[in-house]
């Protein structure tokens, strides 16, 4: 049946729209316009009034690990490499009722900021796909919609648990996207885990996967200044090139932070078609620097943004991330006019479908039904002189009331709808309550 919802306004592209609905059905939107023509045209259907509520497009996480909100605290304030111990010390040992727990907890807290697809970058396999299952498992029953980037990683260095051979990676991911083919909300790509994480049979192998399953490919690259110098003593050449020789910079590939890459590889990746997942908290938090993201946008990369993990930033907005693309940038340049509130939101929205594959991040018949209400009557969105620049620069957390995926309530009056918070929080607390004073006792021994 459709249903008619009814806001006060609505966001089409950039432009705020007063008195517009949409019409919804089955996961799509049918009809965007003013109620009134809405009306007209079909007496019949329902409509849904949401006075004082602002309907925008759900936004679109680009970069996670939700497994890693569980290490969240437990490495802040120290270098990369103190913080990545924390990480493989405690995320091997998680197992499928551990790795569905963070998935609640991760995702529940995105779509409580309004996130209505994730892409989360996967890579706990212990040589199958249980976990990858009990992680859709846990977006299914939030109601979240996941793109479940399923990593490909053979670096000797990392744990056991995060590593394959090729074959045994396009295996498994081959048959993880069999396994969710024609699911409403989950979606599979291949994700070689980065230059220095994957070797180049590897990547090839993900981007071959990539052509063969029809999706973009996510992987790391150039996070930080070591992986470019890497590559170079090795190969000698920048990342972008040595992933070009591979024959792998292809129209699919959408890369993750970028932050040190040399101008004409950022060029090559526009001429490409590719993409950069811009990741600007993560990357201040874990000190790595700030991507040059003006570079991009002069070189037509299509930007997403990113939040990364729970413990790569602490915070899980994509509201934060895109008042940060613009500040960064504004600071950056020595000008408030570098960047502005329009074209982070087109980053946050529109450009999801060039990360992910999927109709959505739009307003517009056709596009998945994900959508969230703002709450226009809350303070940090007064005055209403210029909306969608309150959405980026002043919104609370608090403002976002509503969210609806696939044309279902998820969240309701900023609570999550499908799974009680307490019982998430719970689950945390026994998952994790030991962790600290291990951590502690092993680095007072060590
Ligand atoms: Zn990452």
């Amino acid at each position: 049946m459709t249903q008619v919802l009814a806001p006060e306004a609505l966001l089409e592209g950039t432009a705020v729209r007063f008195g517009w609905a949409i019409a919804y059905r089955d996961g799509r939107i049918e009809q965007v316009g003013p109620l009134e023509q809405l009306r007209a045209a079909n007496p019949s259907y329902p409509v849904i009034e949401v006075p004082q509520r602002l309907l925008v497009p759900g936004l679109v996480n680009a970069h996670s690990h939700s497994f890693q909100s569980l290490v969240r605290g437990l490495g802040d304030d120290r270098p990369f490499a103190a913080w990545r111990d924390v990480l493989y010390r405690f995320t091997p040992r998680l197992g499928p009722e551990e790795v569905y727990t963070a998935g609640l907890f991760a995702f529940g807290e995105m779509l409580r900021y309004g996130t209505t697809t994730v892409c989360d970058f996967f890579y706990l396999h212990h040589g199958d796909n249980e976990r990858a299952v009990a992680l859709a498992q846990a977006a299914e029953d939030l109601g979240i919609r996941l793109v479940l980037a399923r990593s490909m990683m053979d670096w000797e260095v990392a744990p056991a648990a995060y590593r394959e051979t090729p074959e045994q990676a396009v295996a498994n991911g081959r048959a993880l996207a069999a396994r969710f083919q024609g699911h409403p909300l989950v979606r599979v790509i291949p994700a070689p885990h980065s230059p220095h994480g994957a070797s180049g049979e590897m990547i090839q192998a993900g981007a071959r996967l990539a052509a063969e399953l029809a999706t973009p490919w996510h992987i790391h690259v150039a996070e930080a200044p070591y992986e470019g110098e890497q590559i170079r003593a090795r190969h000698g050449c920048g990342l972008l090139e040595w992933i070009a020789r591979l024959g792998a910079l292809d129209e699919r590939i959408r890369i993750v932070h970028g932050v040190w890459l040399e101008e004409q590889e950022i060029a090559a990746l526009g001429h490409a078609g590719g993409g950069l997942i811009h990741c600007p908290g993560s990357n201040l938090f874990l000190g790595d620097g700030i991507a040059p993201l003006r570079t991009y946008l002069r070189h037509d990369v299509t930007v997403t943004l990113g939040c990364d993990s729970g413990s790569a930033n602490s915070r899980l907005s994509v509201f934060d991330e895109m008042r940060l693309a613009a500040t960064l940038q504004k600071g950056l340049a020595g000008s408030g006019d570098a960047l502005d509130a329009e074209a982070v939101l087109q980053m946050a929205t529109v450009n999801g479908e060039h990360v992910t594959g999927l109709p959505l991040g739009r307003i517009v018949p056709g596009a998945l039904a994900d959508f969230c209400l703002i709450r226009l009557d809350d303070l940090s969105m007064q005055p209403r002189h210029r909306i969608v620049q309150n959405l980026v620069y002043s919104l609370h957390h608090g403002a976002v009331s509503d969210v609806f995926v696939h044309g279902q309530p998820v969240v309701r009056e900023g609570r999550l709808v499908r799974v009680p918070e307490a019982a998430i929080v719970e689950r945390v607390r026994r998952l994790t309550e030991r962790w600290s004073a291990e951590l502690s006792q092993v680095e007072a021994t060590a």
